[in-house]
């Protein structure tokens, strides 16, 4: 698994962010917490999700258009919840292990999860409200 470039939104410098990490991906430069968004698979999900913070699993493929229209929104809430939400999508095309785990039947099916326990399962497209209800609720909880 490539760790991914994102852009450092107070500084604009790019950092590799890690599948994986103990702590808060930080940017390089600022130090300031980096939104942190991976792609994992079945064999690096266990990974992945070893995190403190509250993980948004979003089960997806390439060829789903909802899919397509739900990827923007969870890049805007890994932003704003920057240290406090990572975003680990993963292909269920792919890797169907964790498809059948997460019951992905229908896609997008978003899982919130925290210390790998399920908190919540969002199927569908859902507006950028009630996602953004639903990731505050389980940030609360
Ligand atoms: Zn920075």
């Amino acid at each position: 698994m490539a760790p991914r470039v994102t852009t450092c939104p107070s500084c604009g410098t790019k950092n590799r962010v890690p599948v994986a990490a103990k702590g808060t991906p930080r940017c390089a430069s600022c130090k300031a917490k980096l939104p942190w968004v991976v792609e994992a698979t079945d064999g690096g999900l266990e990974a992945a999700l070893g995190t403190g913070q509250l993980v948004l699993v979003d089960l997806w493929a390439p060829w789903c258009a909802p899919c397509r229209q739900v990827a923007p929104v969870l890049e805007r809430l890994a932003a704003r919840y920057a240290g406090r939400v990572k975003v680990v999508k993963v292909n269920v095309d792919h890797n169907p292990r964790t498809a059948a785990r997460y019951d992905a039947r229908s896609i997008p099916t978003l899982v919130l999860v925290r210390r790998g326990r399920t908190l919540k399962r969002i199927v569908g497209a859902q507006p950028e409200p009630v996602l953004t209800r639903e990731v505050e609720q389980a940030l609360a909880s």
